[in-house]
C-alpha cells in the first residue's frame, strides 16, 4: 500500500468503511500525500494530457469566445478573469495573449485563479509571470464583479458518490479493507429521496453517480453572473445525466485500478452537464445547451486557425500540429466525449460557439 493507502486503511479499520467522494478527496488533495498537493501530472512525462497542452489553438478559441462575450455585454471593466483548476496555468495563458488583441480587454481583466495545490500554483505563477493572476482557495472567495469564468477538466476531479439501485431504493458504494487492500463494497440499501427521480429511468443493478460539491459551486458562479454579468464556460467529459460506472484512475498515461495506489494515480469521473445546468439556472441564469468540444471549437473557427498556423510549419512540426487539431476536434478523440456549456444572464447574449437549445441527446456512451 501506498502512505496514503496506509492512513485510508487505518481510518477506515477504526470508523467504518467511507464513501467514494471521501476516498476521491482524500486521494486528490491530502496535504501531505495528495495527488494534487505534491505534483504536476501534465504533459507527456505526467500522468494525463488536457485540451490546452495539446495546442495554444484551444485556449486561444476560448479566449475567442470569452472576448465576444464580453464585447456583447458592453465590455465592463473593471472585470474578474477567472479560471477554475488552471493546472499549469497554459490555458490562462493563452486565453491572456487573446485577448490583448481586443481594445481595453486585458487591461479591464483582473485575473484569479482557483486552485488547491500549492505545486500547481507555483507553475501557474511562472507561466503568468507578466500577468500579474492572484489565486483564491474557493469560488466564493472570488471578487464581486462581472465575471467571466473558465473551467476546463476541473469538474471531473470532484469528488462523486456512487449508488447502486436495488428493486426500491440505493445501496451506497463503499470502500473497505479486504486483508492488504482496499476494496469495494455496498452499504445496506436504503431510499433516497434526491434519486426518487431515476427510479423511473435505471433499471436494478445499474450505477448513478452524484457529484455533491458541483451544485454549490456551479450555483455560487451562476448567481454572480445573473447579479453582475459575465459567463461561464465549462469543458469536460461526460453527458446529459449521470448513468453508470465512470470512477477511473490514470497513471503514466493509462487505466489503473483506482483503489490500487491513492496518491499516486488521478480520480476521475464523468461530469453530469444536466446537473450543471440545473445549478445554473436556478441560480437565475441562463444555461446553454450542451455542446459537443469538436462542435463548439469548428464555430469558433479553429480549422482557420489551424490552417494559418500551418503555413508557417514544415515536417515533422506540421505532421503533430495536423494532428494536434483531429485530437482536439475529431469525434473519435476529444471531439465528441468532451461537451462545452455556459452560464450566461438571462435574456442576454449567447456566448458564441454553444448551442441555444438544451439539447439531451448527446450520443454518450454509457457503460
Ligand atoms: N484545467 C487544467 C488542469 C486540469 S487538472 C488543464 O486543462 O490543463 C485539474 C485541476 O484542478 C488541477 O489544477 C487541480 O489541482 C485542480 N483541482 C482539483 N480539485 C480542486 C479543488 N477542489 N479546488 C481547486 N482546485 C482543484
Amino acid at each position: 500500500m501506498t502512505p496514503l493507502g496506509r492512513i485510508i486503511a487505518a481510518r477506515i479499520a477504526a470508523a467504518g468503511p467511507i464513501g467514494l467522494a471521501d476516498y476521491m478527496a482524500e486521494s486528490l488533495l491530502h496535504p501531505e500525500h495528495g495527488y494534487y498537493t505534491t505534483r504536476d501530472p501534465l504533459g507527456a512525462a505526467g500522468d494525463f494530457t488536457t485540451a490546452p497542452e495539446i495546442s495554444q489553438m484551444f485556449g486561444e478559441m476560448i479566449g475567442l469566445c470569452l472576448a465576444q462575450s464580453w464585447v456583447d455585454q458592453g465590455s465592463p471593466a473593471p472585470f474578474t478573469l477567472a479560471e477554475l483548476g488552471p493546472g499549469r496555468g497554459t490555458l490562462m495563458a493563452d486565453i491572456a495573449r487573446t485577448i490583448r488583441a481586443v481594445p481595453g480587454m486585458a487591461e479591464a481583466a483582473r485575473i484569479r485563479l482557483v486552485e488547491a495545490s500549492p505545486t500547481l500554483r507555483a507553475r501557474q505563477a511562472e507561466s503568468l509571470a507578466g500577468d500579474a493572476p492572484q489565486w483564491r482557495d474557493r469560488v466564493e472567495d472570488l471578487p464581486d464583479a462581472p465575471l467571466f469564468l473558465v473551467a476546463n477538466e476541473f469538474f471531473d476531479a470532484l469528488p462523486i458518490r456512487q449508488f447502486e439501485r436495488h428493486e426500491d431504493g440505493w445501496a451506497e458504494r463503499q470502500i473497505a479493507v479486504d486483508g492488504d487492500q482496499l476494496a469495494f463494497g455496498l452499504a445496506r440499501p436504503a431510499r433516497i429521496g434526491a434519486l426518487d427521480h431515476r427510479l423511473s429511468d435505471t433499471e436494478p443493478g445499474e450505477i448513478v453517480e452524484v457529484c455533491p460539491a458541483l451544485p454549490a459551486i456551479a450555483g455560487e458562479i451562476a448567481m454572480r453572473i445573473a447579479d453582475r454579468g459575465g459567463m461561464a464556460l465549462v469543458i469536460d467529459y461526460g453527458g446529459w445525466r449521470s448513468r453508470g460506472d465512470t470512477f477511473q484512475a490514470l497513471k503514466g498515461h493509462a487505466p489503473v485500478d483506482p483503489l490500487a495506489e491513492p496518491g499516486l494515480a488521478d480520480l476521475t469521473a464523468h461530469v453530469d452537464f444536466e446537473a450543471l445546468s440545473t445549478a445554473f439556472t436556478e441560480a437565475g441564469a441562463a444555461a446553454t445547451g450542451m455542446t459537443p468540444q469538436g462542435v463548439f471549437l469548428e464555430r469558433l473557427g479553429i480549422t482557420q486557425r489551424a490552417q494559418a498556423l500551418a503555413r508557417k510549419l514544415a515536417g515533422g512540426a506540421l505532421d503533430s500540429h495536423i494532428a494536434a487539431h483531429r485530437r482536439l476536434t475529431h469525434p473519435e478523440e476529444m471531439g465528441q466525449l468532451f461537451k462545452a456549456i455556459a452560464c450566461h444572464p438571462v435574456g442576454g447574449p449567447v456566448p458564441p460557439g454553444l448551442d441555444e437549445v438544451p439539447c439531451h441527446d448527446d450520443g454518450h456512451s454509457h457503460p
